[in-house]
């Protein structure tokens, strides 16, 4: 297995400590045969040292495979200094995994000082999320980032489908010819993908403020499992076909009859109670200014105007410091056209068909007979175990790209796609035209809307 470099600008940032080491140990210690050499950058003037003692700590859970690791410098350098990336880039050997674990505006910064520099052959650019803040930035972005590298060494990390997630919703769906034929608008009724946490803010009020749900999940993450769910079936699962198939049912989305109004639904959470956790409102944390109007709860309802999905649907929904978390796909089916009269019971659709992501479990909803009276419908579940799954984690997201596997990775009209997808949303939102509604920390949701009681 050839020796990989691993180079991470902001290395002494949150997602590199709390992240991206722990998940490189875990990785390591899991595939020994693996070599990689690590370098850091970052705004931290630390010695040789202090970078040996921050790598170590990050790998507590697994100090073993730190003798995998060949453990090179640390520089202390402004990313966004002409002259310091330029001297960065010069030190780089071909090949290099070039991850930029910094805020969204300095990874800005740092590609326009890139600008005009040869990378050595094969270097690959990790971006993380957001990237950009809307479709023009994200343009801009790319056109910037494919000025140094081909778009196969782009990779454009979306953390939360793991690629063993990915192949189950995949594998169940493409494998059998129950689902092939009726996956489409003839026959299923509405799509949920629903992202509930039971967390707050976390102290990520930096971030998330500005974000807020529709920005942190459902455009970064939802939409990818949707342009996934409703793809056609791609030929291989090679990144090309796979990323083409989904690009072109992001072409196709667009928010519900275009009607910002009916199809979007924003809320923030008051003071209340998770678990046996006591959280003050949302506008109360440390760092969120109010006059923002952050919501920590969004519902936006798209539909794929395609011949496939038209008339369907797709409602994405992500919210915090709700009761529980839940992270599913739930396809509900048509009624069926017709019940010989007799059968009591008579169902609002024609069974449901539930993923529940990591660990991955897939559920039926059929109805049946056979409880006490004969001719009375009822609810049965068929439950598969589709084993552990991941909500991708950061192990996954290290494995391909050491890999080089691009085919997990947002591309770059995928990228710019979702921002144009929600932009009407943005302005409805921006200008108070769907009021913002509240919903106390541990209920499930204002009660109005009806993915709060599903
Ligand atoms: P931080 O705010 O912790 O910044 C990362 C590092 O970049 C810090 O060490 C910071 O140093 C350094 N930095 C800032 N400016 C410069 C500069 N000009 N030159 C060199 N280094 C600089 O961010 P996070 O680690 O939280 O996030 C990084 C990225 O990862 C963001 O895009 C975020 O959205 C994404 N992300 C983060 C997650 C998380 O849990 N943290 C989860 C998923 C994605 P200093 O602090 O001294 O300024």
């Amino acid at each position: 297995m050839p020796t990989t470099t691993l180079f991470i600008l902001g290395a002494s940032g949150d997602l590199t400590s709390r992240l991206l080491l722990p998940s490189l140990a875990a990785l390591m210690s899991k595939h020994p045969k693996r070599k990689v050499i690590l370098r850091g950058a970052g705004s931290e003037d630390w010695d040789a040292t202090t970078w040996r003692a921050a790598v170590t700590e990050a790998f507590t859970d697994a100090p073993e495979a730190l003798a995998h690791v060949t453990l090179s410098d640390y520089r202390q350098a402004d990313v966004t200094d002409a002259g310091a990336v330029a001297s960065l880039v010069e030190s780089l050997e071909p090949s290099t995994v070039l991850y930029f674990a910094l805020p969204p505006a300095v990874t800005a910064a740092a590609i326009d000082a890139m600008a005009g520099l040869t990378l050595p052959a094969g270097t690959v650019l990790a971006m993380e999320k957001p990237f950009g803040e809307d479709e023009a930035s994200a343009r801009a972005l790319n056109e910037k980032l494919l000025a140094l590298v081909p778009e196969q060494q782009v990779f454009r990390v979306d953390h939360f489908l793991g690629r063993s997630t990915l192949l189950n919703l995949l594998g169940v769906r493409l494998a059998n010819r129950i689902w092939e034929p009726v996956w489409s608008a003839e026959h299923i009724q509405a799509v949920l993908i629903r992202f509930d946490e039971s967390v707050a803010l976390e102290g990520r009020a930096r971030y998330y403020d500005k974000a807020g749900a529709m920005i942190d999940m459902i455009q970064s993450h939802l939409l990818q499992v949707l342009a996934l769910l409703a793809m056609d079936p791609p030929a291989t699962l090679d990144e090309r076909d796979l990323r083409d198939a989904k690009a072109a049912v992001l072409r196709a989305t667009h928010v519900f009859g275009d009607d910002v109004n009916e199809s979007t639904r924003r809320a923030q959470y008051t003071a209340g109670r998770v678990g046996d956790r006591d959280l003050p409102a949302y506008r109360d944390e440390d760092g969120v200014d109010a006059a923002r109007q952050t919501e920590t709860l969004a519902e936006v309802v798209f539909e794929v105007a395609s011949d496939r999905w038209a008339g369907v649907p797709f409602v994405l929904r992500s919210g915090k410091a709700l009761p529980k978390k839940c992270s599913e796909v739930v396809v509900t089916f048509k009624p069926v056209r017709h019940l010989p009269p007799g059968l009591s019971g008579v169902p609002a659709d024609g069974g449901r068909l539930t993923f529940s992501l990591g660990p991955d479990e897939m559920s039926l909803r059929l109805h049946v007979t056979g409880g006490d009276d004969p001719f009375a419908l009822r609810e049965e579940n068929l439950l598969a175990d589709l084993g552990e799954g991941q909500q991708r984690s950061y192990e996954e997201v290290l494995d391909e790209l050491l890999d080089g596997d691009v085919a997990l990775s947002v591309r770059a009209d995928e990228a710019e796609e979702c921002w144009r997808i929600i932009q009407p949303v943005r302005d409805a939102w921006a200008s108070d035209a769907v009021p913002i509604e509240e919903y106390a920390a541990g209920s499930p949701g204002p009660a109005a809307w009806a993915t709060s009681q599903a």
